[in-house]
């Protein structure tokens, strides 16, 4: 491999200096003593095997011309034959030579022991028996061996390596721990020294185990430092005081089409308690999709903006509501229409394509277009109190009189970055709002939201009748798009989920070849076609696709005529997610299902629930294991999104939480997400700390550490 190659994957993966190495931890353990020698299989039998690589090439398979990597495993007991279908690239990572761990099933060709498609790593040495050393620097027998995770072009075995160089250069007499010892005491976590050899070369499991529980320790806590400072350093600032009460938009709350609950009441009345407060708020409105977040939303602007800007007696204070994509911007913008009609108040919206004044000059009900320096305009000098838009918000141009309350619907769609510019346009902090109906367990909540009080949505307005959520069994298939063409000859429509967006690069697999689940995966754009030919000819030009490779201008195109009622089938990935309300859509079918987490599937089941009408969800799976039936079932019976999210933390763990780079933690984070008193135990030394030395005077190393850390996110956004 070409230096520059390597150095470029290192980049990827964040190496650059000795210390990046030594925080790039295992993901997890390999253990020799599971392995078998070659001479000895037999076909049919799952193995661990251990060995050198010879004869690796990319070739194409003999039918149907599937790329392929094949070769050869030997030890001195024989010799395995080794194939990949569909990962040429496999021949590319692992040079001629290299001693391989490998795990899969052995099958017989024509005489000749295989593996096909094996689980594959490079390793450090090859185990030769019991009682050989592995890392062998005490000459003590163990056989644990760490397995890093790799990308193309680094190799586990080539981290290994390295990291083990870095261990012994000496680096560790010169590492300084940030974390104060009297807590590392308190919860019994080994200094930062002896964690980092026991992550990179345990000699047991408990040793790995805790260096792995003090790293988990060390991140929540440090992000908990970081989110708590921004959280104090936001309240010390001046804040716009909002002397209202329920009393006083008892009237406001009265002209919604329908009774607002009890859970909507009590965050409106949460809400404004900050506003009395004297300090900016920053909450979190946690709530189901269909839970009704708009009108707490608007019930609170209706405050901010019929209140006075300090010491006038005259204009109004204002508030900014951001939305991630131009159609749900929309979506709030006409909600908002509906709730201010006959009340004089102007309300603008901005995205990057038009702007919008309500009401028009001649028509007290209806929106306008208007110019964006009209509008630019008005917002500065306060004649529209409410702005709604798109990212458009936080462009420098668009300036207020004064901004009081800042709303952000789902929130976790902008970076810290984007929130924290919309938050800080004036000199005065707004009070923030922040929203979001992705269900995520409490103690992800505690860590992430640390900045943030939180308010729970957790009733769902009256009259909702409760989606029928159905697993459906292959044979039943049939049988359940009869019963989806019966709502479609009543006007309903159809949401179809499918995992993935293209068909697999290459189609079919060899009879008697290993069942590659991942390509039988439907695909949006093949399982459009297929429901056109097949299934529901009578709907040929009204069926829709949408996913992320789209450009969002053809995004939105097909999401509004979805909403007009012009596509009737809509089939898409899981970007339909987020809160687009279409209440004629009463079925969803879930392709694949089992790839998904329970709270994601929670979440495209609440595509359905925005009427009155009966709704459907229809789930497929393709895995019928148990654990799948199980998760399904768990995922039909519960109509709680954060249950559902707890269940898949204590089932699947913390990588099933739908991507973590979505959060911000690590891997290793993640790990300490399972456990609650953790959790807790690093918020409550975070709030210590903080209380006793704000400034981390007495804890140097610490505050170094944080800053670091800061620059880093600044530099990934
Ligand atoms: P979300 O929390 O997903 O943002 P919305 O604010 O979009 O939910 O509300 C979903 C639908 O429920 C809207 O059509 C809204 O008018 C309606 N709605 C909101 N609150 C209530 C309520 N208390 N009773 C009946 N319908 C409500
Ligand atoms: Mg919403």
């Amino acid at each position: 491999m070409k230096i520059t190659d390597q150095k470029k994957a290192l980049q990827k993966l964040g190496l650059n200096t000795p210390e990046d190495f030594l925080y790039h931890f295992p993901s997890r353990y390999g253990d020799t003593s599971e392995m078998k020698s070659i001479g000895s299989l037999v076909a049919g039998e799952a193995a661990v095997v251990f060995g050198k690589i010879i004869g690796l090439k990319t070739g194409k398979a003999f039918v149907k011309r599937t790329p392929i990597s094949e070769g050869y495993i030997e030890d001195e007991t024989g010799r395995l034959k080794v194939i990949w279908f569909h990962q040429p690239y496999i021949a590319k990572m692992i040079h001629d030579g290299a001693l391989v761990r490998a795990e899969g099933k052995i099958s017989e060709r024509k005489g000749v022991l295989g593996m096909m498609n094996p689980k594959i790593e490079t390793v450090a040495t090859v185990p030769t028996g019991v009682g050989d050393s592995l890392f062998g620097s005490e000459g003590e027998a163990h056989s644990l061996y760490p397995v890093y995770p790799e990308s193309r072009g680094v190799t586990s075995n080539w981290l290994y390596h390295s990291i083990q160089k870095i261990l012994k250069s000496g680096i560790l007499d010169e590492l300084k721990d940030p974390i104060p010892d009297y807590i590392l005491k308190t919860y019994n976590l080994p200094s930062l020294a002896t964690a980092l050899v026991w992550i990179h070369a345990p000699l047991k499991k408990d040793d790995a185990l805790a260096a792995r529980k003090r790293f988990a320790f060390e991140e929540v806590f440090f992000i908990q430092l970081q989110k708590k400072k921004e959280r104090l350093l936001w309240q010390k600032e001046p804040a716009f005081t909002i002397e209202k009460s329920a009393s006083d938009i008892e009237k406001f709350v009265a002209r919604f089409p329908f009774k607002a609950t009890e859970a909507q009441a009590k965050a409106i009345e949460s809400i404004m308690t900050d506003f009395r407060s004297g300090h900016a708020m920053s909450r979190l409105l946690e709530g189901d999709v269909g839970s009704g977040k708009t009108a707490v939303a608007a019930a609170t602007a209706y405050s901010v903006i019929t209140s006075r800007p300090k010491g006038q007696d005259f204009g109004r204070l204002q508030v900014a509501y951001m939305a991630p994509t131009e159609i749900l911007a929309k979506q709030h913008f006409e909600s908002f229409i509906q709730y201010f009609t006959y009340l004089g108040i102007n309300i603008g919206l901005i995205t990057g394509k038009e702007c919008r004044k309500f009401p028009s000059k001649t028509n007290p009900k209806e929106w306008t277009n208007i110019s964006r320096a009209q509008l630019l305009k008005w917002v500065e000098n306060g004649e529209i109190p409410i702005l709604i838009g798109t990212h458009a918000l936080i462009q420098k141009s668009v300036k207020f009189k004064h901004l009081a309350y800042v709303i952000i619907d789902e929130q976790h769609r902008f970076g810290t970055a984007q929130r924290q510019k919309l938050a800080k346009k004036d000199k005065i902090n707004p009070h923030l709002l922040s929203m979001t109906a992705t269900p995520i367990p409490r103690t992800l909540a505690l860590t992430i939201y640390g900045d943030l009080d939180l308010t729970l949505l957790d009733q769902m307005p009256a009259g909702r009748k409760p989606i029928i959520t159905e697993i459906v069994l292959p044979n039943e298939r049939e049988n359940t798009y009869e019963k989806i063409k019966q709502e479609l000859k009543a006007g309903r429509q159809v949401y179809v989920i499918c995992p993935r967006i293209d068909p697999p690069a290459e189609d079919g697999i060899r009879a008697g070849e290993p069942d590659l689940t991942t390509l039988q995966t439907k695909s949006v754009v093949e399982e459009a076609e297929r429901l056109e030919r097949e299934v529901f000819p009578e709907y040929k030009n009204k069926i829709g696709v949408l996913h992320s490779k789209m450009l969002p201008a053809d995004k939105e195109s097909v999401m509004e005529q979805f909403k007009l009622g012009e596509i009737k089938i809509l089939v898409a990935t899981s970007v339909v997610e987020v809160g687009v309300n279409v209440p004629n859509a009463t079925v969803i079918i879930i392709e694949g299902a089992e790839r998904f987490g329970l709270a994601q599937l929670h979440q495209l089941r609440g595509r359905v629930i925005r009427s009155n009408d009966q709704a459907y969800c229809y789930v497929f799976a393709d895995s019928k294991t148990q654990k799948t039936v199980d998760r399904l079932k768990a995922f039909k019976n519960s109509s709680n999104g954060f249950e559902l999210a707890e269940y898949d933390l204590k089932l699947r763990g913390p990588g099933e939480l739908s991507g973590n780079k979505q959060w911000g933690i690590s891997d290793i984070g993640m790990e300490a997400l399972k456990n609650i008193k953790m959790v807790e135990a690093a918020r409550t030394e975070a709030e210590y700390l903080l209380t006793n030395d704000f400034e981390f005077e007495k804890y140097p190393i610490l505050k170094d550490k944080l800053i670091k850390r800061k620059e880093g996110e600044i530099h990934f956004e």
